[in-house]
């Protein structure tokens, strides 16, 4: 686990003004031998001064932060940048380039593969070298989600708390200066997702869940590109206009007894919407059996209160699917 990536560049971290290139991974197969999967990267750097490394992509089918980071290169005049901002638009590419959450390759979930392992297949390459090569030149990580193709959420900008209790003030800070309608505190850090290992290398991270469907929502892509201006200009890093942010309500989940999966397999019919309250005991839905009619359908119920800040998006669901989960007031 601790052998070097094989992942090489002709991106110079130093180099000052904007360079938009690639990482090449090196990938071996019949239809090239001698082939690369070239993972989009972007430096912008002028002077000296912090650095953020902005990510999206981390699932290939949320797509409101890829499309606000390949925005943001295009737009960012490095004369107006104190620092350094590193910006990987489609992490884990195979993913990305087949709208899936995973990668089509091996089957990894980027964000189950921290701190990855480069003999360990190409999802595992990508996480190692986030990790040994980019977060160490890292004061800030922004990754940033989506519900994907089988959730919808509430826009909301996330942290994760560490054991750090500085770090986590400096999180927080950096989230509320996102700013999104609601702010989520995670209140757990796995070190196989992103957050928790750049927690480990002592990062300032933040991250959201923008929409999802396997769609983009303009208001949520606004809601992005407006927070990561901010997040620039709270690190230092950027000096131009920003949009004010707006006030935001912090949450938290506290644990899997705020999420409710389906009980059996069938067509899920949700008895709530994004955004409403409930109270332990209510019914989340009710799951169909069309192939039987005259069967009663089977109810789901929430075993807290709390706000639904996440549903499923398709209908069709298998036992054990999650179809909705909630969130709580309070840091
Ligand atoms: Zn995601």
């Amino acid at each position: 686990m601790n052998g070097k990536t094989r992942i090489w560049s002709d991106i110079d971290f130093e180099q000052q003004g904007k360079q938009v290139s690639w990482v090449n991974l090196p990938h071996s197969v019949t239809r090239s031998a001698y082939g690369m999967i070239a993972i989009p990267i972007a430096v912008i750097r002028n002077g000296t001064g912090p650095t953020a490394f902005l990510m999206a992509g981390n699932h290939g089918d949320e797509y409101e932060g890829q499309i606000a980071l390949c925005k943001l290169i295009r737009a960012i005049d490095p004369a107006q940048v104190q620092g350094r901002v590193i910006v990987m638009p489609a992490a884990n590419l195979p993913a990305a380039m087949a709208s899936a959450r995973v990668s089509p390759i091996d089957g990894g979930n980027l964000n189950r593969s921290f701190p990855g392992d480069p003999e360990r297949g190409v999802t595992q390459e990508i996480a190692h070298y986030i990790d040994s090569v980019v977060f160490p030149m890292a004061d800030l990580f922004a990754d940033l989600h989506s519900g994907g193709s089988s959730l919808a959420y509430i826009p909301f900008g996330s942290t994760n708390e560490g054991p750090d209790a500085d770090l986590n003030r400096r999180s927080l800070a950096a989230l509320t200066a996102f700013g999104t309608e609601y702010s989520v505190i995670w209140k757990h850090a796995d070190p196989r997702y992103s957050p928790g290992a750049a927690i480990k290398r002592g990062l300032v991270q933040i991250a959201g869940e923008f929409g999802g469907g396997g769609s983009v929502n303009r208001r949520m892509l606004r809601n992005v590109e407006d927070g990561l201006w901010r997040v620039l200009k709270h690190m230092g890093i950027w000096d131009g206009p920003t949009a004010p942010a707006p006030a935001t309500r912090y949450m938290n989940v506290p644990g899997l007894d705020w999420h409710v999966h389906a009980p059996s397999p069938g067509l899920f019919e949700p008895a709530t919407d994004l955004g409403d309250w409930v109270k332990a005991g209510d019914v989340c839905g009710h799951v169909h059996f069309v192939d039987d009619p005259g069967r009663a359908p089977v109810p789901c119920f929430f075993k807290r209160d709390g706000l639904v800040i996440c549903q499923r998006h398709p209908a069709r669901v298998e036992r054990g699917d999650c179809v909705a989960h909630l969130a709580v007031d309070g840091v």
